[in-house]
């Protein structure tokens, strides 16, 4: 993180005003949250910032919005009074709000935050002993209906902006109070309560790649809030034509929803497999420009009782990957209300994993997380939701492609 020693700013507004969309609507304001470093530029320039100032005002306003986390033009005290009452008067700082926080016995935070057009989304902060991950999300439903996924059951509303992702980033700092004060010490907020982030949140990220792109090199800019791109991973259910540009526009670590070993069982788990199946998904993991032993691709695995959790599905697992850098996430199945699955038993899992693990692939089995506040993974669902879908609806989608 780079310090900018001697700023001094007034400690962060928290902010209530829902997100507005970029473009200046009828007497809207634009607002500065999930602009690119050019977009900035380009709307300072737009407003009236002189040509030869543009990028040093980007820079400056940068680093109150990311490095220093303010949202208010007040704040911003190495830019002169008027400049910044002008700022306030075509620009707005906005980011999701928070309509509910629950905090799980193991120190889970669900956050239930609002986006424009009242639409809402949840967000999960899980702390452990050496990492903070929040787990966030791209789609207000999904595209896609994997049939294990309780936000697949969930019809697309809309794609988030890069705003309303880089946001959730920044309402979790909000609520862990992680920001570095302007003015105290060297602007270094110390060790990070906020290391890492994983696209696993509401929706496939692949199907909002531009937004997605934008908020992910957000926050991965070093004059921000500057996450190491090997501290971001963006899990896809198998968006194949989207994978490669992953690495070359993100440079993020992947994670792909593989959870089966045969096209027959994952065309009902993860139906994108009609579209693209297990030989087209693997062959595109192992032309990832990015993949390498040090940068391995997680192969996220949910362990179905009786579905996908024999011994013989894990050694054609490993046969399946052979040659490709991975790991493998076993997710022992998180239940919801209505879910057609249970869980495998914690037997099967041991012996699965063993199989796995054998055979030389590190197979953590992920411990379940926030389960007593429906934060686990396959558990996230917001009140939003157009209509409930039913099964026949799901296929005749997945059928169409
Ligand atoms: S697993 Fe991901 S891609 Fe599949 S329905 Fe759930 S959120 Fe969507």
């Amino acid at each position: 993180m780079a310090e900018q020693s001697g700023q001094n700013a007034q400690a962060p507004i928290t902010q209530d005003v829902m997100t507005i969309p970029r473009k200046l609507p009828e007497g809207g304001k634009i607002n500065l949250i999930g602009l690119t470093r050019d977009g900035l530029r380009a709307a300072l320039i737009e407003a009236g910032t002189p040509e030869k100032q543009a990028k040093m005002r980007t820079g400056q306003i940068w680093q109150w919005l990311y490095h220093w986390g303010v949202r208010d033009f007040a704040s911003m005290t190495n830019l002169s009074k008027d400049y910044r009452a002008q700022l306030a008067e075509r620009f707005e700082i906005a980011i999701p709000e928070v309509v509910s926080k629950q905090v799980s016995a193991d120190g889970t935070r669900k956050y239930l935050v609002r986006i424009a057009g009242g639409h809402e989304v949840e967000v999960v902060y899980i702390p452990e002993t050496d990492r903070g991950t929040l787990c966030i999300s791209s789609q207000v439903g999904c595209t896609l209906t994997c049939s294990f996924c309780h936000t697949g059951t969930q019809k697309l509303v809309r794609n988030l902006t890069a705003a309303e992702i880089i946001g959730q980033v920044m309402m979790a700092r909000d609520d862990l109070d992680e920001w570095p004060e302007p003015g105290v010490g060297t602007g270094d907020a110390g060790p990070r309560l906020l290391s890492n982030i994983v696209l696993m949140g509401m929706g496939e990220p692949l199907y909002n790649f531009e937004n997605v792109r934008d908020a992910m090199k957000i926050a991965m800019d070093g004059e921000g809030i500057a996450l190491s791109r090997r501290r971001i991973t963006l899990s896809t259910s198998g968006v194949v034509p989207e994978i490669a540009k992953t690495a070359e526009e993100i440079g993020c670590l992947l994670a792909v929803s593989f959870h089966a070993t045969t096209d027959e069982v994952r065309d009902r788990l993860v139906p994108i497999n009609k579209r693209w199946n297990i030989e087209a998904l693997l062959d595109a993991l192992r032309e990832y420009p990015k993949v390498s032993n040090s940068e391995r691709i997680t192969f996220e695995y949910v362990m179905l009782k009786d579905v996908n959790d024999s011994d013989e599905d894990a050694r054609r697992l490993v046969r399946l990957i052979s040659g490709i850098p991975a790991k493998i996430n076993l997710i022992p199945f998180n239940e919801w209300p209505g879910a057609p699955y249970q869980r495998s038993d914690w037997a099967r899992i041991e012996s699965f994993a063993d199989i796995i693990y054998k055979a030389g692939y590190a197979s953590p089995i992920r411990t379940p997380r926030g389960e007593d506040i429906m934060a686990a993974c396959g558990q996230l669902k917001s009140a939003t939701e157009r209509a409930r879908k039913s099964r026949k609806q799901i296929e005749a989608e997945v059928q169409q492609g």
